[in-house]
């Protein structure tokens, strides 16, 4: 007998011929296989004994998976397992979904906490529920057919360009990977607390999202503001884009180097445009780019909204008091998209480059950048528009009067 002994399930989800969920370039099998491949490190380090049923990517029925987790159970009589499916989503939603079985039990407590920990660590919100079929019994083949607790996770939603922010790099499903291995580990009694600095989470400066004016921007110099890969509000995506960019730095909003790749570490922070006193109107956009999707809302002056080179497909203003109403006009569109206010919609279709923004908004001035490098002229309000009719622009600046 094997009373002792704490066995974790792997079952990464799809493989080989069958992607799964596919969106914002990210393919499910790829995504399921890092995360899974850091959950059984994470697992094992905790003391947990991990089978994982595919460390490769290969086709795999659900047939096979089942017999894989049944037979160990007849191997280990006695000790006490748990069955893990990872998964990404797709379809319409913006959350992380947790499955239990209609039994509940033991895998239900697992489900709410690996539920619990994507919510608390990623801030991802979260759904656990069971699903019956028309038979009445458990609608998912491998939580119907296993002998054992069974969960299905799905970390978040790849078609949905919001929830694909925490699961778009190979660093971030490998720290998704390790966030469910704190919810297992809880749930086998091994870790009462998961260790955000570097025992089980590894790399995570923080999970709380910084003030909405706060922004990590990954520069090769603080001073360079030419060489900006991009600007984020939340610091570990800031680190994971910079990870991707040998050479840079990532600042805070101060100009203080918060994390090197190998940038050129003096930073001496530039002088930043002061609010007048008098301000009474704080103007706050962002704007959506095939590359990085929607970027991070920017407030005033204190950055442009873009990434230079990235064309810029959508935009969205609002402000502190009162409305603002403003359209866009795209290469392929004849003419102007339709008015938009405030956050009701987005100006533009997301697919198509911008060409032109009008903002109907006489207390605002605004100006665009082409995407050759280009800073065009300051405009107030509807008095004329910004941009050049069939040239893309790839950062906007917007400012009240
Ligand atoms: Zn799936």
């Amino acid at each position: 007998m094997y009373k002792n002994l704490k066995i974790l399930i792997i079952d990464v989800g799809h493989g080989g011929t069958d992607p799964g969920a596919v969106g914002n370039g990210i393919v499910e099998k790829v995504a399921n296989l890092n995360t899974a491949l850091a959950l059984k490190a994470a697992a094992e380090a905790m003391g947990i004994k991990v089978f994982i049923n595919r460390t490769a990517d290969v086709t795999m029925s659900l047939e096979v998976r089942v017999k894989f987790a049944n037979d160990i159970a007849r191997q280990y009589p006695g000790a006490k397992i748990l069955f893990v499916s990872i998964h990404h989503n797709a379809g319409g939603g913006d959350r992380a979904e947790a499955i239990h079985s209609i039994y509940r039990g033991e895998g239900q407590r697992a489900a709410n906490l690996i539920a619990n920990e994507l919510h608390s660590h990623l801030g991802q919100q979260k759904k656990v529920y069971e699903k019956r079929g028309s038979d009445n019994k458990d609608y998912y083949y491998v939580i119907r057919n296993t002998s054992m607790d069974a969960v299905i996770v799905e970390v978040a939603f790849l078609d949905n360009i919001n929830d694909v922010q925490i699961c778009d790099s190979v660093e971030e499903q490998q720290r998704n990977g390790q966030v469910i291995a704190c919810a297992i580990g809880k749930f086998f009694g091994v870790i009462s607390s998961c260790n955000d600095n570097g025992e089980v989470i590894k790399p995570n400066p923080t999970h709380t999202p910084s003030p909405s004016n706060e922004l990590y921007r990954v520069r090769k110099l603080w001073g360079d503001a030419a060489s900006q890969k991009g600007a984020y509000s939340i610091k570990e995506n800031a680190i994971a884009e910079c990870k991707k960019h040998s050479g840079y730095n990532v600042y805070d909003s101060n100009g203080n180097c918060v994390y090197s790749n190998g940038g050129s570490q003096t930073s001496q922070p530039e002088s930043k445009p002061v609010p007048p006193q008098t301000r009474k109107l704080d103007v706050f956009y962002k704007v959506f780019t095939a590359e990085d999707g929607w970027l991070p809302e920017v407030k005033n002056l204190t950055d442009y909204a873009g990434v230079f080179g990235h064309a810029i497909r959508g935009l969205m203003i609002r402000l502190s008091s009162g409305n603002v109403d403003y359209k866009v006009s795209t290469l392929s569109s004849n003419g102007y998209y339709p008015t938009v206010r405030n956050h009701e919609d987005y100006a533009g279709d997301l697919k198509n480059n911008v060409d032109k923004v009008q903002i109907l908004n006489n207390k605002l001035k605004y100006r665009v950048r082409l995407i050759n490098g280009r800073w065009l002229p300051w405009v107030i309000g509807n008095s004329d528009f910004a941009g050049l009719e069939g040239y893309s622009i790839d950062a906007i600046e917007i400012d009240s009067i």
